[in-house]
């Protein structure tokens, strides 16, 4: 047996209103007059009020993010190209966003050191050197990329994260008040990420006490945030974006399982985003995850949240056949959700049926 040792982030801040300290955790970090580049999630571009929060100093830039689609690998290449052009280098790279914003600092930072295009990265330990210092700041709760060793990436051939001991942050700075205008439907979609990630991750055969530990409480926390508070409130982004956190660490020393397998296939074919695409799958998992997809199902109803239905509708057999093999590319997914024979147990006659009921 070998274990896996993990490379975790440096440094945590957390605290509502936290947000204030940046200029000072960043002053330490500052190489000569290279400038720290702020990516600031688009829904924040025209609020001023926040956006005059962000310590800018001498030639640091915001680069609003567009996050109408995932993080594409040429877009990744040509902002890297635009600052090595602008800048030559840069101090630090900070992601303010969601995951798409966070995914996107990370890899531009292991870009900006890397020769090549980030599609040549894309799998796991490809990375060569360290990135520029990075830093990630959830604006939004529930993916858990603010710990992961990941950042996911729709390249030309494929949908996979750069995953290597130089992707995670150095620095995360948690403060959940920023979090507290997120649409009510995004912010379900984005935290019923993190609770199928513990239910993906408790019922899963790599499961130990670690993930165990970690998976418990955030799965808990969920529960307590969407089936038994009455009102939405400070306390619940609070409670939200450590969720996310433990979320995160509990499937780091385990594994996602089939609502994620199967999710990647419909992000790989029709760009359905990670949030909503793993909604619509885990609503037809009760075969796999009959007690998480209940209480799935009660949250669903008591926030009135609308799940898409018959999305994959009049697809033709091409393009299953193209979900399929991206969905069965993801083999520790469906290790982990289904033991050691999963190829025997998902065939691609049963899911093509899973996905025929999507
Ligand atoms: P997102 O980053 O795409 O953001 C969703 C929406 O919320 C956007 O419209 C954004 O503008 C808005 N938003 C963000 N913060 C807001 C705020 N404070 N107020 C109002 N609106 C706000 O969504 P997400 O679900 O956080 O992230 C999904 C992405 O994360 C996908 O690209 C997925 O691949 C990636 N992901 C990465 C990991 C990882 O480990 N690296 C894990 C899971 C998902
Ligand atoms: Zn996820």
């Amino acid at each position: 047996m070998k274990f896996r040792n993990f490379k975790m982030v440096d440094y945590v801040v957390y605290g509502s209103g936290c947000f204030d300290q940046l200029g000072e955790i960043l002053a330490p970090r500052r190489v000569g007059d290279a400038p720290m580049i702020f990516f600031v999630d688009e829904y924040f571009q025209d609020k001023q009020a926040f956006l005059s929060r962000i310590p800018l100093q001498g030639k640091d830039k915001i680069v609003v993010i567009d996050v109408t689609d995932e993080p594409k690998t040429k877009t990744v290449d040509k902002i890297r190209d635009e600052l090595q052009a602008e800048f030559g280098t840069v101090s630090g790279i900070i992601g303010i966003g969601g995951g798409s914003v966070m995914d996107m600092a990370k890899a531009v930072s292991l870009m900006m050191t890397n020769p090549g295009s980030s599609a040549d990265y894309q799998g796991w330990d490809l990375v060569k050197f360290a990135g520029v210092y990075k830093v990630g700041i959830p604006t939004i709760s529930g993916t858990g990329a603010e710990v992961s060793r990941t950042c996911v990436l729709t390249g030309p051939t494929r949908k996979l994260g750069m995953n290597s001991d130089f992707t995670p942050f150095d620095q995360i700075v948690l403060d959940p008040s920023l979090t507290s205008t997120v649409e009510a439907n995004q912010r379900f979609y984005t935290a019923m990420d993190c609770f199928i990630h513990c239910v993906e991750s408790l019922q899963g055969t790599y499961l130990n006490a670690f993930s165990k530990s970690y998976g418990e409480k955030a799965q808990e926390l969920c529960e307590e945030i969407f089936l038994r508070k009455t009102t939405w409130d400070a306390d619940a982004d609070e409670k939200l974006m450590m969720a996310s956190y433990a979320g995160g660490m509990s499937i780091a020393y385990s594994q996602v399982g089939v609502a994620h397998a199967v999710s990647y296939g419909l992000a790989y074919l029709l760009g359905t985003k990670h949030g909503i695409g793993n909604c619509i799958v885990f609503d037809k998992l009760e075969e796999f995850y009959p007690e998480g997809v209940v209480k799935f199902k009660e949250m669903v109803k008591k926030h009135n949240i609308e799940i898409p239905q018959g999305i994959t509708r009049g697809l033709t057999d091409e393009q299953f056949d193209t979900m399929i093999n991206v969905s069965l590319g993801m083999a520790p997914l469906w290790e982990n959700a289904l033991g050691k024979d999963w190829k025997e147990i998902m065939t691609r006659e049963r899911l093509r049926k899973l996905y025929e009921r999507l």
